[in-house]
């Protein structure tokens, strides 16, 4: 069964990286929005957002407050654009703490700004030296009088959407999750018929709100929430607080997307708004090529058409070539692990299918003709023209170990350490 565990733990994005078995299931690169970022499609899909403006420096940060045309007395909320979650409760490495901050003047903004700006929010969710905030984004602030949890998950065991909804929303539903699971509802839903009123109706009474007013608010919300999943191919919107509004409306002040990297073909608008700066560089480098890196914490680089388990080794790195891999491909992959100085050995372990053994060796040898390689590779080749794979390798002159099998190579980079 689902957890919310597992919400969050997509949201926060950080399981992807360490662990070779998710690279298995989901092969492509996952795509993070910043939160203004998913507040503009949400605008696009009809949904009410609170007038929002974004800033990478104070003095911007200030001027996006002084144009904002809003009632008197309303108030103004910084958040900083990271992509993990938890900013409220998050510590900056200078010492200021929150990465969401009300201010009632522009120039309050700007100090805040000051605060925020060019340092990094640790969060429960980002790594322990926290994440560089290089933009922070300023809204309208409302005053909020209660806070739901409200998401939409692909799920994989019921085959399709399944609403998520609580009723104790706010900065502690991982709290909620693990105290109160009885708290949180979930709703599946038939892909094929779509979203019911029936089902609306449910949630909505399950979220307790005041009044009727709300729950007419709140299903509009969903239902809107519900079609903009489908069309930009998401995966996850979770929305936290879904927040009600003394006056009977019900609006999505945080938001959290994430989408199906399957679906980049024919979402391209979407995935070019993907801002890499948090993202490992090698990864980023990889994808230039079309390849998938997933950095890990041991020493041995691998290159392979399949994921590998290494006796008496721990992967430093992972890096898929799929199927159909270019000699250009080849190259670029092995530059890349091994700007790894943590990697002492590189084992390539190759398939050859669409892509031939040839096409490989070419590949490598032309690769460690400009690369100055100084540790040991490993190669194991297997599949179409194995033979004058291995052969183009041993005639190449380079220091390079072959071997016959994936034990056979594992062990060999393994004696190399
Ligand atoms: P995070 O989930 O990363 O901590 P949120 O965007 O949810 O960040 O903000 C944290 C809290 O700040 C929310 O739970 C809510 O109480 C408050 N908040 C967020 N946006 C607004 C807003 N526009 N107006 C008033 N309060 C807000
Ligand atoms: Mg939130």
């Amino acid at each position: 069964m689902f957890s919310l565990a597992r919400t969050t733990l997509t949201a926060s994005g950080a399981v992807m990286r360490p662990v070779l078995a998710t690279a298995m299931a989901a092969p492509a690169r996952s795509l993070n929005l910043h939160e203004y970022q998913s507040k503009e499609l949400m605008q696009k899909a009809g949904l009410y957002i609170q007038q929002f403006g974004v800033a990478e420096t104070p003095e911007e940060a200030e001027k996006v407050a002084a144009n904002m045309v809003f009632d008197e007395g309303s108030e103004f909320v910084i958040k900083a654009m990271v992509h993990a979650g938890g900013r409220g409760k998050g510590v900056f490495t200078n010492g200021f703490k929150g990465g969401v901050h009300l201010a009632k003047t522009p120039e309050e903004v700007r100090e805040l700004g000051l605060n925020m700006l060019g340092h990094s929010l640790v969060t429960k969710q980002t790594p322990a030296e926290g994440v560089h905030v290089g933009k922070i984004m300023v809204a309208e602030a409302l005053d909020i009088d209660e806070e739901k949890y409200f998401a939409i998950l692909m799920d994989r065991e019921y085959n399709g959407p399944v609403l998520i909804a609580s009723p104790q929303g706010g900065m502690d539903i991982e709290a909620v999750a693990e105290e109160t699971p009885d708290a949180i509802m979930y709703e599946p839903v038939n892909i094929n018929t779509g979203l019911t009123d029936e089902q609306l109706q449910r949630v909505v009474k399950f979220l307790k709100f005041k009044t009727e007013t709300h729950e007419e608010s709140a299903k509009e919300q969903i239902a809107k929430l519900y079609d903009m999943f489908l069309d930009v191919d998401a995966t996850q919107i979770e929305i936290n607080p879904l927040g009600t509004l003394e006056t009977g409306r019900v609006l999505c002040f945080d938001a959290k997307v994430n989408f199906d990297p399957n679906a980049e073909f024919r979402q391209k608008d979407v995935f070019t708004m993907h801002d890499t700066s948090e993202d490992d560089p090698r990864e980023v480098e990889a994808a230039k090529y079309d390849l998938n890196y997933i950095g890990m914490d041991g020493n041995i680089g691998a290159l392979s058409t399949a994921p590998i388990a290494l006796e008496g080794a721990t992967p430093a790195n992972f890096l898929d070539v799929g199927g159909g891999a270019t000699e250009e491909q080849v190259e670029a992959a092995l530059r890349i692990i091994s700007s790894d100085t943590q990697v002492k050995a590189i084992l390539v372990n190759i398939f050859g299918g669409i892509m031939r053994c040839s096409t490989i060796a070419k590949g490598l040898t032309s690769a460690l003709e400009s690369l100055n390689l100084d540790i040991p590779l490993v190669v194991r080749l297997e599949g179409t023209e194995v033979e004058e794979g291995n052969r183009i390798l041993k005639e190449s002159g380079f220091a390079i170990t072959t071997a016959t099998d994936l034990e056979d190579a594992a062990k060999k980079a393994v004696a190399t350490l």
